[in-house]
């Protein structure tokens, strides 16, 4: 087993770091303060270095104009550029444009393909993925009741939605809604494409989360759809297999998720190692003299690296053999990698004290945004759930 980086990504990750180190970190706290929509031009500005240095779009097929590198190459990156909160909209490969360009480029028509998924690749618009309602349990999606029926040549869209990440400003929403009311669950449900521009497409609200709406990408939006009335041609796959293809989504989603949250827990242990050896306690006694802060730092170490190698594991059994050989273990990472970022932030605010509660540094920015990772792509319980059952059924039925 070899774990060194591969050669042929060595001098691409060299020339990320230097990306981050010299464009994208000095930005951030401008972009933070301004917001997403404010700093557009700056944003572009980082986009547009990171397209001069020919690494947009790590994960993006060739042929549509993206690095086109596989799942443990881009997750080797997501890493890297995970360790600012700017990263992955920077190069281009943000959640939710980065799933929905896979399934454009997998599901689309060439009409599909020309019309949305080429200026999406090219950074040249957003989109969003609106599935989860506010009526219903977004961890058994096949509950939702959001409509779509046929009329003549067209499709018309009823439902209520929210939890749309991106919606501000993205130019189309991929809907999951109800075509096939008769069907058995998991067939129940198609992917549409719906222009935001449609009449009848209400964006309610930017959603605070705990107190902070966001703006363009970095919100979640409530919206309703009244009528939208779109195109037949606007069908994304075959129609009932709203949920297969969501499922296709969902596995690497988790692996791009899980490698931006373990860049995370790097510049969060980053922060906290600088933390304790430079705050003086006592006369000559900075925090790291003390046993509890050493424990707490070797116990982070473990708990990144731990969590790195599944994810990369995970990664690998993906691209190695499939999405159904890796089931268990993409659930696995999902609640664990979230767990272990989400206890070391909270650490790294302890050690910082009163500082860490503040917006002066990233840590408040993760505590309060990073949160819903316990929660999207399937909550920690519903993945332990399932993957206990699937153990524990080897073991006979009693779990069942
Ligand atoms: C930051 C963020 C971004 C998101 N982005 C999008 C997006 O772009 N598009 C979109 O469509 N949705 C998005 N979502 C919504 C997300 O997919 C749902 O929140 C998620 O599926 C959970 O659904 P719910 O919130 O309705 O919780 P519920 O289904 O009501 O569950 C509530 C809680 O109950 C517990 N629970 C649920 N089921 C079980 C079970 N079987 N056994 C034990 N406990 C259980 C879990 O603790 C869970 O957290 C986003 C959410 C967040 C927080």
């Amino acid at each position: 087993m070899d774990f060194a980086i591969p050669s042929h990504l060595v001098d691409t990750l060299a020339a990320v770091d230097r990306l981050l180190a010299e464009r994208i970190i000095p930005a951030e706290a401008a972009v933070l303060e301004q917001g997403f929509v404010k700093a557009a031009p700056l944003l572009g500005d980082l986009r547009a270095a990171v397209q001069a240095a020919g690494l947009w779009g790590p994960q993006i097929p060739k042929d549509a104009g993206g690095m086109g590198l596989g799942l443990v190459d881009h997750a080797l990156i997501s890493e890297r550029i995970g360790r600012s909160p700017l990263g992955h909209y920077a190069f281009g490969c943000q959640a939710p444009d980065a799933g929905n360009l896979e399934v454009l480029h997998k599901w689309g028509t060439p009409e599909q393909k020309a019309r949305w998924m080429a200026p999406l690749a090219r950074g040249e618009i957003r989109s969003c993925f609106s599935m989860t309602e506010p009526e219903n349990a977004g961890s058994n999606p096949t509950l939702l009741s959001c409509t779509a029926t046929l009329d003549g040549d067209h499709w018309v869209v009823d439902g209520h939605k929210w939890f749309t990440t991106g919606a501000d400003g993205a130019a189309f929403a991929i809907v999951m809604a109800v075509t096939n009311p008769e069907a058995t669950p998991h067939a129940r449900a198609s992917m549409i494409i719906v222009p935001t521009d449609t009449p009848g497409f209400e964006l309610v609200r930017n959603i605070p989360i705990m107190g902070d709406a966001g703006g363009g990408w970095a919100s979640h939006g409530e919206i309703r759809y009244h009528g939208c009335r779109v195109p037949k041609a606007n069908l994304l796959g075959p129609q009932g297999a709203g949920f297969l293809i969501a499922q296709e989504r969902l596995g690497p989603g988790r692996i791009h998720h899980c490698m931006r949250w373990i860049g995370i827990c790097e510049r969060t242990f980053q922060l906290m190692c600088q933390r304790a050896v430079s705050r003086e306690i006592a006369p000559d006694k900075t925090l790291a003299s003390r046993q509890i802060i050493q424990a707490w730092i070797a116990e982070a170490r473990a708990e990144i690296d731990a969590a790195r190698l599944m994810t990369l594991s995970a990664a690998w059994t993906i691209e190695s053999q499939g999405f159904q050989a890796a089931r268990d273990q993409v659930s696995l990472i999902k609640f664990y990698v979230a767990d272990v970022m989400m206890r070391l932030i909270d650490r790294a605010i302890q050690v910082h004290g009163a500082l860490g509660v503040t917006s002066d540094t990233l840590l408040a920015h993760y505590y309060v945004h990073e949160r819903g990772a316990r929660i999207y792509d399937g909550p920690d319980e519903v993945h332990k759930m399932v993957v206990a059952k699937r153990l524990l059924a080897q073991y006979g039925k009693g779990g069942a």
